[in-house]
């Protein structure tokens, strides 16, 4: 069964030429059709894109001039312009965007030769904890169908949760990457900020925001990551620093590896048996020779006040293009200008994203500026100064990735302040532009449960090496949904 390997054997079968990439995108493509709709998990399926890529792809490996991922099929988030194709970012807004243009992640996946099987269901411009903010309706988690994926990213992490595809796509503004790969039992990367370009990656919170992966293990995360890091000239506030070769590190040791636990992620709001499954990392860690240290991060509990300032801020700035004129939705008949704006703005945001631009308006007002956006904005540095101190002590820190499991659809819905919560563990990580991990750590219920790494600026490599030890020690990940 094809789909059931990783992405390294698929790698490996095409270069011993067992199947073709064309047989390949057609048994994910089968899949998709089979099951997509149950699930929900693609806005956009894009067949023959797919095929022709893949065609293409076996015709480079005849030639000779494949790479490590070409004639591979993965999932794109709905929120990377794909040049040809609708780009929704899970909005009305957008449901007519043809973009002219691909993102510079798009183009890298393009020149590696991965080949798109389609746009994956998200969160409205990728506000949500749940997949349920989305205009083409909720995404369903492969584990329980009648419980949420987790969001922004929630089509992706169905997908690859289903072996719909392989490996997809996601960003990260304050948990979207890691909270879903926990819920759905996938190991999820959000880079260092900076370190995948934002050019063609529609903006929510451009401070916060960056691309990354959500793969079965951390092999493969390793793999796409070698493909979508690196500078970008179209993007100001991307990294120029030399990218490594992810893979190459995957099996140092961990001897010795200093692994912090914040006591403050073990606090009230922790579901208990989540808990267990984390202090049975931990176990597993000391016995690949890790040091275990408890750690302080005192700010974490100012963290979502913060978030939900600073995000709707920004979000009402970048979304003030939307105003039927230029492109995307327009109201019918506007009376004048006015008129425009207002109808094609209320007719084509959803309810939550309404929600972040007025709070955001509110909190960049003159009068209100100083006592929230400035001070969220200081918060912002004690946040970041709390992991600064850490890492003194500490090389990677260690907790949950989120409080509970997947939730029921509709549970939170309309609870905002409880959905926000459950960001609690991973808000804090973009605020400070720091990259973390999520990988498989056991199951409650049936449900899977994730634990989060952290690490100091740019240490994606030794991230994604204390996750692939782990995975070599333990099968979670190995686990798959039944039913597909
Ligand atoms: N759930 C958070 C929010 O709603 C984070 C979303 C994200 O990371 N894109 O803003």
């Amino acid at each position: 069964m094809m789909h059931t390997k990783t992405v390294a054997e698929m790698a490996n079968d095409l270069a011993a030429k067992k199947y073709s990439s064309v047989e390949l995108t057609t048994h994910f493509l089968n899949r998709i059709e089979h099951y997509g709709e149950n699930l929900n998990s693609f806005i956009t399926v894009t067949k023959e894109q797919a095929l022709a890529a893949a065609k293409h792809a076996d015709v480079q490996r005849q030639a000779g001039k494949a790479g490590p991922l070409t004639g591979i099929p993965m999932a794109q988030k709905d929120i990377f312009c794909t040049k040809g194709v609708k780009t929704s970012c899970g909005s009305k807004m957008l449901d007519n965007f043809i973009s002219p243009y691909d993102a510079t992640l798009i183009e890298r996946c393009n020149q590696a030769g991965l080949v798109m099987l389609g746009k994956a269901n998200m969160d409205e411009f990728a506000m949500g904890s749940s997949n349920e903010n989305s205009y083409y309706g909720p995404v369903k988690n492969p584990w329980d169908l009648t419980r949420v994926p987790g969001g922004s990213s929630g089509g992706s992490a169905a997908a690859v949760a289903a072996r719909l595809a392989p490996i997809a796509t996601g960003t990260d503004t304050g948990g979207s990457i890691r909270q879903p790969a926990a819920l759905c039992n996938l190991t999820g990367i959000k880079p260092t900020y900076g370190r995948v370009s934002r050019y063609g990656m529609i903006a929510f919170a451009s401070s916060l925001d960056q691309g990354g992966i959500f793969g079965v293990n951390a092999e493969d995360a390793a793999l796409l990551l070698n493909v979508i890091a690196g500078f970008d000239e179209k993007d100001s506030t991307s990294a120029d620093m030399p990218v490594p070769d992810y893979r190459k590190t995957l099996n140092d040791s961990l001897t010795g590896l200093r692994i912090g636990v914040p006591k403050e992620y073990f606090a009230e709001g922790l579901n208990s048996q989540v808990a267990d499954c984390i202090h049975e990392a931990i176990k597993t860690y000391e016995k690949l020779g890790a040091v275990i240290k408890e750690i302080s991060l005192p700010h974490t509990n100012m963290s979502i006040p913060a978030y939900y300032v600073i995000a709707p801020a920004e979000c009402s700035s970048n979304l003030s293009r939307y105003d039927g004129v230029r492109y995307g939705y327009r109201c019918e008949k506007p009376k004048d200008l006015i008129d425009l704006y207002k109808r094609t703005r209320s007719e084509g945001f959803g309810k939550e994203v309404k929600r972040r631009i007025m709070i955001g308006t509110y909190a960049l007002s003159a009068g209100y500026y100083d006592a929230y956006y400035l001070k969220a904005q200081q918060i912002r540095q004690l946040i970041r100064q709390d992991f600064v101190e850490a890492f003194k002590e500490v090389d990677v820190i260690l907790g949950p990735t989120t409080p509970d499991t997947a939730f029921k659809i509709g549970e939170k819905a309309d609870d905002p302040v409880s959905m926000y919560l459950s960001d609690i563990y991973t808000i804090s990580v973009n605020l400070a532009g720091l990259p973390g991990i999520s990988a498989p750590a056991g199951f409650v219920n049936n449900l899977p449960v994730g634990m989060q790494l952290i690490g100091h600026d740019f240490s994606e490599a030794k991230l994604l090496n204390v996750v692939h030890q782990y995975q070599q020690h333990t099968d979670w990940h190995k686990r798959m949904p039944e039913g597909f």
